[in-house]
């Protein structure tokens, strides 16, 4: 049972009374709209991966609970290898999705509270990682796809938590003998529609006086009072137009979906509550979490793209002929530049990653390279899809539809002055492909996603120990310590 097929992942989500709503409609079965299709389908994707023996590694490993063989999207990483198992993991999703492993944001909530769990237990005698050790059991033995939840509406920036209305942060507002009551709404959600399960942490640190919003629990996907509002955009509007979906850029996983999920007084019981007032411990989790969602999300699922881009651009450089080009090729090894330096800072923060606290055995990658990781594919990724746009040429953006590649009245002309090195549908296909990333939202997505840029400045400066840079100039220069 621990590792099911995406047939039976398909199964188990009809089954479950959605609460979703897109562009005005509600969504009864993620099946029955093609956007939300396209969420259910990339989940899919990851459990399939799981039972393919070429993907064994880096898709299954051994719990460290059970013993049994699990999807390495439930596991704790507990040594410097799964650690680089969970980077290959987002590198392979991103060549093979072309859009969210939507698994990634659970899975890295899940290392950020066993880690952070198991420090509250010790010093505070709470029993939270009993508890949150029995739910990843069950998660684990059912397979389940959990999503992640930490970014709260915040309204005003400008007001701390707290201040202003209290809703515009996730909160307790009620605890009772058997659960807490929840209200708020999480933004951005990386496909939640589709998931059995939500793991919710805080999205920033907190201070004193903040102890209601500093909560951790899961939450089972349409639990009563979620309510999940789906983005919308041109992307989602040409995939439910067009008729052929295998004429869109991503035709089976889409780009990547996101939703608001708000909880409108949801009832949590205390056996998936995971944190509940311990305002200290709030900023630790979220800084764990980012440690390995930065890794990921930084330096191997964007590489995982850029993947996809790089082999796009080189075959429409074919196509047109124009690939021997030197500034072409100087355009491709610079895509290919941008990825592995990303990819190169992922692998070293697995490498020098270390157990975090000490005798919790659960491992977090090196905060210095995960950070480094972001920093550098977020003006990296515009980069590649730049350079994609500039070897597709204008066609990338003034394409016209494959109905006129049908239509008696158009065909004709298209397929005459369409045609390159090969035929107009192939060079089409190929530029709808380019188009999806280079005229799409995966550059502003990538930017944003695991933290906006500052967020990975400011954590880079409290890691990186000026301080000591400061002491080796010093020492070259000659200058005395001063007292
Ligand atoms: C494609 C995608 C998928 C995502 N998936 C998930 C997910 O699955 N789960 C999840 O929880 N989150 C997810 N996120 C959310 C992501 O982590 C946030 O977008 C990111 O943290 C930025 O938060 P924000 O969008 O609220 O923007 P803001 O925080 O509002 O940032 C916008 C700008 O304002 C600046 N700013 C913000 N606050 C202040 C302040 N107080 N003072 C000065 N400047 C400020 C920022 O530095 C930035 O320049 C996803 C985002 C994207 C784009």
């Amino acid at each position: 049972m621990a590792l099911i097929s995406g047939e039976e992942y398909k199964k188990r989500q009809c089954k479950i009374k959605h609460n979703v709503y897109i562009h005005g409609k509600k969504v009864e079965n993620p099946e029955d709209n093609p956007v939300t299709k396209s969420v259910l389908e990339a989940t899919a994707l990851m459990f399939d991966l799981a039972l393919d023996s070429r993907y064994e590694y880096p898709m299954v490993t051994t719990s460290h609970l059970t013993g049994d063989r699990i999807n390495r999207n439930l596991h704790v990483n507990r040594n410097n290898d799964d650690l680089m198992g969970r980077a290959d993991m987002a590198l392979l999703a991103g060549q093979k999705l072309g859009t969210c492993n939507y698994r990634c944001v659970g899975c890295d909530v899940i290392n950020a509270l066993a880690s952070v769990t198991w420090e509250m237990d010790r010093t505070e005698g709470t029993d939270y990682h009993q508890r949150f050790s029995e739910f990843l059991k069950k998660a684990q033995a059912n397979d389940w796809a959990c999503s992640g939840a930490l970014t709260d509406a915040k309204g005003d920036r400008s007001l701390k938590v707290g201040q202003g209305d209290p809703d515009m942060y996730l909160h307790m507002v009620e605890k009772k003998s058997d659960g807490i009551v929840v209200k708020g709404a999480k933004f951005h959600q990386s496909g939640a529609i589709a998931a059995d399960w939500t793991m919710v942490m805080p999205g920033q640190g907190l201070r004193e006086g903040n102890e209601d919003y500093a909560l951790a629990f899961a939450v089972p996907n349409s639990e009563e009072g979620l309510i999940y509002i789906t983005q919308y955009n041109p992307m989602s509007v040409e995939r439910e137009y067009t008729k052929d979906i295998y004429e869109l850029g991503n035709p089976i996983y889409g780009q990547r979906e996101t939703c608001i999920i708000v909880f409108d007084d949801v009832f949590i019981p205390w056996e998936n509550v995971f944190m509940c007032g311990e305002v200290k411990y709030a900023g630790l989790a979220v800084t764990r979490f980012a440690k390995t969602h930065r890794m990921n999300c930084g330096g191997a699922c964007k590489v995982g793209f850029a993947d996809v881009i790089i082999g796009a651009a080189t075959l429409a450089a074919e196509y047109q002929g124009t690939d021997r080009a030197p500034h072409i090729m100087t355009m491709i090894t610079d895509m290919i530049r941008d990825s592995k330096q990303a990819h190169a800072c992922a692998i070293a923060a697995a490498v020098k990653g270390f157990e975090e606290p000490p005798g919790s055995g659960v491992w977090m990658p090196d905060d210095l390279f995960g950070n480094v990781a972001k920093l550098t594919i977020a003006p990296g990724f515009w980069e590649i899809m730049s350079f994609a746009g500039d070897i597709a040429g204008g066609f990338v953006t003034t394409m016209p539809s494959f109905e006129d590649l049908r239509n008696p009245a158009t065909k004709d002309y298209l397929e005459k002055y369409l045609k390159v090195k090969v035929p107009a549908e192939k060079r089409m296909r190929i530029t709808k492909v380019l188009q999806n990333w280079a005229a799409g939202l995966h550059g502003a997505g990538t930017w944003h996603g695991a933290g906006s840029v500052q967020t990975q400045m400011i954590s880079l400066m409290r890691v990186a120990d000026i301080d000591e840079k400061k002491k080796i100039a010093m020492e070259v220069a000659g200058i005395e310590e001063e007292e």
